[in-house]
């Protein structure tokens, strides 16, 4: 039997364990942290959105950085000290502007399938989630939004995605706890949203059932491969340990980078900061004035998704400032703004705040395939639609690896043996 070290147990790494485990290879998943899904797969929008595909790699976005450059409550926020990889992940994000069409018609068309996969694992395996399938409803203020997003639906149709414009009037119909004044809106039935953090400990949990072993509390310090054989050096408690596989799966969020040059190859993953609020609805009139239908709010760049019955999760804005995790009041304070302003009736006496880092590739596509390595792979790269793309990337990358690397049908994780030890 094939043995496969994944790297990185957040949604993309155990998405991926699962797809392996079930196609025979014996799963070894190392993460950092004593649990799955403890960096960016914790707190984040929850939207398992098609009708979010648009890349960024657009010249408005641009415009929009630049205005908003000196606002320190502003949607988008560059740190303006240059490092070399902030330059040349802009560099390549322009680059990559001439292919805006094709990366959001292909994003879409991902989107639709990764939904069928990510709904029959979880009725598979029993995963309680928060799923709501009550679609997103996109909403704008002005007439300039509503355009732009009327041309991002001809794109969304071409993936396949099917959605409507709406007046202020349906929009009222299909929310009816939204305030405020609105020039239309963009409603999609067919997306979804869910709490991504009780759904990868889920998903864990069936593939550790299925024979994949988590070395939890273990941080990958050292990758090595010849091509046909990987080592992985980890260390815990103070001990380094080196481990022996046939494969490697690169899904480490933002340090997938700095692992990848040890590999030999470039994946030039950014870490975009984002940040999160979810608003716990105490009482039965928060409860009431809360939306069921999943927003987007186009202009202020916020989402909003229901998880439950007694919590209201929000999240956005995109942060260009290293691997850096700090929680700034001055940006979680607009959104605690836009509750009481969407949703008056809802307390936001109880908040709590999370930070983010979205692994950003600067053309917006997922890094899914094999590396210089014959028996290296990647499932990384997600950036802000890792919730929605991941159960399709990591049955590509399944895909990739069973042809890479041939698997077998029995079913089981290899011992962990360390090939060396020491203390660090
Ligand atoms: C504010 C915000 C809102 C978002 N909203 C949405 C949304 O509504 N819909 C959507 O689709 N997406 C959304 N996203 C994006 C989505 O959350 C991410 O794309 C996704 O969680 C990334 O998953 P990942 O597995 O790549 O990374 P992670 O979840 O960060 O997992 C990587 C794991 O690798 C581990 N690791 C890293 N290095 C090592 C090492 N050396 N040794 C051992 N372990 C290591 C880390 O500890 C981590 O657990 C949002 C992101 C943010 C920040």
């Amino acid at each position: 039997m094939k043995s496969i070290a994944i790297i990185g147990g957040g949604i993309t790494g155990v998405t991926t364990a699962y797809v392996l485990a079930r196609k025979g290879y014996a799963v070894t998943v190392f993460e950092k942290h004593r649990y799955s899904a403890m960096e960016t797969s914790f707190a984040n929008g929850g939207q398992l959105s098609a009708s979010n595909a648009e890349v960024w790699t657009h010249p408005s976005t641009l415009i929009k950085g630049l205005k908003w450059m000196l606002k320190s409550d502003a949607p988008l926020l560059v740190n303006p000290k240059p490092s070399w990889h902030k330059l040349s992940w802009f560099a390549e994000f322009i680059a990559s502007m001439p292919q805006y069409k094709a990366n959001t018609i292909e994003t879409t068309r991902l989107a639709i399938l990764a939904r069928q996969h990510l709904y029959a694992w979880a009725e598979r395996e029993g995963i309680d989630f928060d799923l709501k399938r009550e679609g997103i409803l996109h909403i704008y203020r002005d007439r300039k939004g509503f355009e732009h997003a009327a041309q991002v639906s001809t794109l969304l149709a071409q993936g396949g995605l099917a959605r409507r414009a709406v007046t202020p009037q349906e929009m009222k119909a299909i929310e009816p706890t939204l305030a405020g004044d609105y020039y239309g809106g963009f409603y999609t039935d067919s997306d979804a949203t869910g709490d991504i953090h009780k759904f990868t400990v889920g998903l864990a949990d069936a593939c550790e059932r299925q024979g994949v072993r988590f070395v939890f509390g273990h941080s990958v310090d050292r990758l090595k491969t010849d091509g046909q054989s990987a080592t992985v050096v980890a260390q815990a408690n103070g001990q380094t340990q080196a481990h022996r596989f046939d494969g490697l799966v690169i899904c480490a969020g933002v340090s997938s980078r700095a692992l990848a040059t040890q590999l030999g190859d470039r994946v030039n993953i950014y870490p975009v900061k984002g940040y999160s609020i979810t608003v716990n609805l105490l009482d039965a009139a928060s409860q009431q004035a809360a939306p069921t239908v999943s927003l987007l709010d186009d202009e202020t760049k916020l989402v909003s998704s229901r998880l439950g019955s007694d919590r209201l999760r929000v999240a956005g804005t995109a942060e260009f400032n290293g691997l850096n995790k700090n929680i700034r009041a001055d940006r979680i304070q607009p959104l605690i703004d836009w509750v009481a302003q969407c949703f008056p009736g809802v307390s936001t006496r109880q908040v709590v705040p999370w930070a983010g880092l979205r692994p950003m590739m600067p053309n917006m596509m997922p890094r899914v395939g094999r590396g210089r390595a014959a028996n290296v792979f990647y499932n990384t790269g997600h950036g802000h639609l890792g919730w929605t793309l991941s159960a399709v990337t990591a049955d590509l990358v399944g895909e990739v690896i069973e042809q890479g690397l041939p698997g077998s049908t029995v079913r089981g994780a290899a011992p962990l043996v360390p090939i060396t030890q020491g203390t660090t």
